[in-house]
């Protein structure tokens, strides 16, 4: 058995597909006329651009606006008058062929991305990389590998996947993805989740495991991945395939369902999201507002920050979508692990505990707390939305962000711009020392959040993305989840809205505890929301009362944790 990382769930079983690009000889050729090179050149960039956006479109009709952004995000490279600059100045100064001269430029630029260290630059490095085969096999008339005509029942298997190859995927033919390397955020992961292949990827040596033709078993939920498997996990996994397909099923009958509890406490499942094209699936999935719009996803991945205005249609455009449903959006969030080159941030000794979220936007207001707040109230003419403050730890934050929206709703006023007037402004409770005083932030906050994954790491003083510390990160350890019940209790007295945002709001084991905690809104990635209904619609508060007091008579989180696992039989 081979072991990767989980991309897209399900069972796929089929025969095994290599799928492996030509390795590209790139010779480098002395020219003589560099005007005809560099015409050459223009000519096979326009074929590219051409064949991109005709894949985008394909992907907008045959998948979503979403996915087929990726292929926009290589029509942006591609139309770079920076790139395709520097291309043709290597042609023209160094007098070389074209797909040399690409060679060179794309590499400098990928390899620059890639040391980054971030995510998304090194998604941004496998763009160029992709970007800059593309440009060379239209130059050299190498037609790529056809994906798009597989057999049905193929696993697809490679050593990565790009995005352009992943997008030519017909999902009725390709039953399951396994690669070498990506990762479960790499484009081709996200997409292999839009076409609801299961997939596999990172799995180490696999190609020299696997041979074309080979019976593959895959588990994309699990990342366990099995070559011509014998015949007992062959009956295991398809008898798991179909009650994989069967949950599935019996899960999308509650979309359109209220999610009320059998003793009749109506709950809010809503969504977390990062941009306007998500609400999409929002809205495929039922979700009954937005809990979480993580702002900062607007200023990332660009050369500059987003203006007023471009703000202002990004806010609208989710709240007219979600016609009058609640949609929470958090003001900019950075720093901690989230980094934004162009506001020239210096790095933190301790980026949690430096420099982050509302203590930058408080210290930077005119420029980028002011402009935000704007938009948001601006938009708020449009739908039912509502502001939240991340990373509070004391009542001034919020009353100085508060302060700031009422000084700009006069601002609007004086100038007749309309506005949401009973806007509420809440905060997002997932610091120690707002869990601590959750009391007197009930007073003022309009509403509270909680933000479960920030909180574990402020109550174990435990980096959320350190590997060696993980142990110590549970959401189960009884000192998170005292913080969690006393947070939820103070805002029922205060009688404000208390939701949960954070990861663990749509954990299974977890939902029992909060609905006895009384929780108002559980926030989750769309998919999970049928889900988690289902669970909500079969428990009754009132039961779950003695099991939330057994589970929080244990010591550690280990007991908690397998109390509630036999709780729910699983
Ligand atoms: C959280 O901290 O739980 C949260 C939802 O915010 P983020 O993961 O964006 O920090
Ligand atoms: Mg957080």
């Amino acid at each position: 058995m081979y072991k990767g990382t989980s991309a897209s769930a399900g069972i796929g079983i089929g025969t095994a597909v290599i799928v492996e690009e030509a390795e590209l000889v790139i010779e480098r050729r002395e020219i003589a006329d560099a005007d005809a090179e560099i015409q050459r050149f223009k000519g096979a960039l326009e074929r590219t651009i051409a064949d991109t956006e005709r894949m985008a479109q394909d992907l907008a009709t045959r998948v979503g606006e979403k996915e087929a952004e990726i292929m926009q995000g290589h029509m942006m490279l591609l139309s770079d008058p920076m790139l395709t600059g520097e291309i043709e100045n290597a042609v023209r100064n160094e007098k070389v062929n074209s797909e040399i001269a690409i060679e060179n430029v794309c590499n400098m630029y990928a390899d620059m991305f890639a040391s980054m260290g971030d995510e998304l630059m090194q998604q941004r490095a496998t763009d160029m990389r992709d970007i800059k085969t593309r440009m060379q096999k239209t130059l050299m008339g190498i037609q790529s590998v056809d994906i798009a005509a597989l057999a049905p029942g193929s696993v697809l298997v490679a050593k990565d996947l790009t995005p352009s190859m992943t997008a030519g995927i017909n999902p009725a033919n390709v039953v399951g993805i396994v690669t070498e390397l990506g990762g479960r955020t790499s484009h081709s992961a996200i997409l292999a989740r839009a076409l609801e292949i299961p997939a596999v990827v990172a799995v180490t040596g696999f190609l020299s495991g696997v041979r074309d033709g080979d019976e593959v078993v895959l588990d994309g939920s699990s990342g366990d991945v099995y070559v011509n498997p014998d015949e007992e996990t062959k009956k295991l996994f398809t008898g798991r395939q179909s009650q994989f397909m069967e949950e599935k099923k019996e899960l999308e009958k509650y979309i359109g369902r209220p999610s009320v509890t059998k003793d009749g406490v109506r709950v809010e499942i809503v969504a977390n999201i990062g941009k306007p094209e998500d609400v999409e699936k929002v809205l495929q999935y039922d979700g009954e507002g937005i809990g979480l719009f993580r702002t900062e996803f607007l200023f990332m991945d660009r050369e500059a920050m987003p203006t007023e205005d471009e703000q202002f249609e990004a806010y609208k455009k989710v709240a007219e979508a979600m016609d009058g449903k609640p949609v929470i959006i958090r003001t900019l969030d950075i720093g901690g692990d989230k980094e934004i080159p162009y506001m020239g941030l210096e790095k933190d000794e301790n980026p949690f505990l430096g420099y982050r979220a509302i203590r930058f936007c408080l210290d930077r207001k005119e420029d980028i707390y002011k402009p935000q707040l704007r938009a948001l109230l601006r938009a708020s003419a449009y739908g039912n939305i509502r502001i939240m403050v991340p990373l509070v730890t004391c009542i001034e934050e919020y009353r100085q962000a508060r302060a700031l929206v009422e000084e700009l709703k006069g601002e609007l006023d004086s100038k007749g711009i309309p506005y949401k007037r009973d806007i509420q402004v809440g905060i997002m409770v997932e610091t120690a020392a707002a869990s601590l005083i959750a009391d007197i932030f009930a007073k003022e906050a309009d509403f509270f959040s909680i933000g479960t994954n920030d909180l574990t790491q402020y109550t174990m003083a435990v980096d959320r993305g350190n590997k060696k510390v993980s142990y110590l990160y549970s959401t189960f350890n009884p000192a998170v989840l005292r913080s969690i019940k006393h947070i939820i209790s103070c805002a029922r007295e205060a009688g404000i809205m208390v939701g949960m945002c954070g990861e663990a709001a749509s954990d299974p084991l977890m939902v029992p505890l909060l609905l006895a905690f009384g929780l108002n809104e559980f926030s989750m990635s769309a998919s999970a929301i049928p889900r988690i209904r289902k669970l909500v619609t079969e428990y009754s508060v009132a039961e779950l009362q003695a099991v939330a007091d057994k589970a929080m008579s244990f010591a550690t989180a280990a007991e908690i944790e397998q109390y509630m696992k036999e709780f729910l039989g699983c």
